[in-house]
C-alpha cells in the first residue's frame, strides 16, 4: 500500500497488520528511550489546512519516535483559492523530497488530489466531512485492546454522523473487521448513504451495545439548523450518567475529541472508568507509527 486515503483502502488482513504493528509500537511507550531508528533520513510533512490538536501532535510524535525528520506546515488562513494553493504547495513539497505527506483539509477529496501530484505517500488526516482513516484505526485498536476482539461487537455511533469523517471511516473499517454498527441520532443528522443499521432512539440501543462512540456536534460545518436547541439535543441524544448506567457492565464509551462537555457527553461520563477518551489519544501515536512504518517500508 502506498497511500492511506480512506478506510476502504484497508482489507481485513491489512487492517489487522496495522493493529498488530501498533501493538508492537506501543511497547516502546513504556521504555525510557521511546525511539526507533527505522525512518532515519526520511522526511514526513504535516500539512494542516484545518485546526487540529490531537491528530497533528500525534502524527508529529509518531514520526519523531521513528526518527524521521518532521516538517510542520500549518496552512490555515491562506487567501489563495484552495485548489491552486494545494497544487503549488504540493510542488514545493515534491521539490523538498517529502517521503510522506500527512494532510488535513476542509475539502473532501483533497488528499486524493494531492496523491496525484506528489511522489511520496499521502496519509489522510481528515478531509472535510469525508474520512479520517487513522482515527478509525486507533478506535479499532482501542476497542480490541479493551474488549479483546472486534468481530461480533455491537458498536453504536451516536450524534452528528452527517458531518463526521470519524463516523464514516469507522463504519467502513468496522464492517471490514466484522463488527456490527448502528448509527444513532436525529434523522436530520444521519446521512442516507451509509449502509448500516440506523436508530433514532438512543435509550433502545444502549442495553445491547458493547461500544458507544459519541460524536461532537460540529457546529462549524452546519449552515442550517439541524435540531431545535442544544438542550433538546442533549436531552434526546446526549450521554449522561443515568443513560450510561443502562449499558452492559463491560461496555466502553468513546469520543474522538474535542468534546462538547454537557452537550453530547456529560462530564460524569467523560471522566468515568468506562471512558476510553485519553486511551484513544495514547493509542493514536502507536497506530500512526504503524501506518508510517508500513507505508514507508522502514527502509532508509
Ligand atoms: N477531531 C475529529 C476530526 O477532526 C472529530 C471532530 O472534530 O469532532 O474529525
Amino acid at each position: 500500500m502506498k497511500h492511506l486515503l480512506s478506510a476502504t483502502d484497508l482489507d481485513a488482513s491489512t487492517a489487522t497488520l496495522v493493529l498488530d504493528t501498533a501493538a508492537e509500537m506501543a511497547t516502546l511507550a513504556g521504555r525510557e528511550v521511546k525511539k526507533l531508528p527505522t525512518l532515519r533520513g526520511r522526511t514526513v510533512v504535516n500539512l494542516f489546512y484545518e485546526d487540529s490538536t490531537r491528530t497533528r501532535i500525534s502524527f508529529e510524535a509518531a514520526a519523531k519516535r521513528l526518527s524521521a525528520d518532521v516538517i510542520n506546515f500549518s496552512a490555515k488562513g491562506s487567501s489563495v483559492s484552495k485548489g491552486e494553493s494545494l497544487k503549488d504547495t504540493a510542488l514545493t513539497l515534491q521539490a523538498m523530497g517529502a517521503d510522506a505527506v500527512v494532510i488535513r483539509h476542509p475539502a473532501s477529496g483533497a488528499p486524493h488530489r494531492l496523491s496525484t501530484w506528489v511522489a511520496g505517500s499521502v496519509v489522510n488526516a481528515g478531509d472535510g466531512t469525508h474520512e479520517h482513516p487513522t482515527q478509525a484505526l486507533l478506535d479499532a485498536y482501542t476497542m480490541r485492546s479493551r474488549l479483546g476482539r472486534l468481530a461480533g461487537l455491537s458498536v453504536a455511533i451516536v450524534g452528528d454522523v452527517l458531518h463526521s469523517r470519524v463516523a464514516r471511516s469507522n463504519v467502513h473499517l468496522l464492517a471490514t473487521l466484522g463488527a456490527k454498527v448502528t448509527l444513532v441520532g436525529p434523522p436530520t443528522l444521519i446521512p442516507p448513504d451509509l449502509r448500516t443499521e440506523v436508530s433514532y432512539d438512543l435509550d433502545a440501543v444502549l442495553p445491547d451495545a458493547d461500544v458507544v462512540m459519541m460524536l461532537r456536534v460540529q457546529r462549524e460545518r452546519m449552515a442550517a439548523s439541524y435540531f431545535p436547541s442544544a438542550r433538546e439535543y442533549a436531552r434526546r441524544y446526549g450521554l449522561d450518567g443515568p443513560r450510561m448506567r443502562r449499558l452492559p457492565d463491560h461496555a466502553i464509551v468513546m469520543h474522538p475529541g474535542p468534546m462538547n462537555r454537557g452537550m453530547e457527553i456529560a462530564p460524569e461520563v467523560a471522566d468515568s472508568a468506562r471512558s476510553t477518551i485519553v486511551e484513544q489519544v495514547a493509542n493514536g501515536v502507536s497506530v500512526r507509527m504503524a501506518v508510517l512504518y508500513l507505508l514507508l517500508g522502514g527502509k532508509s
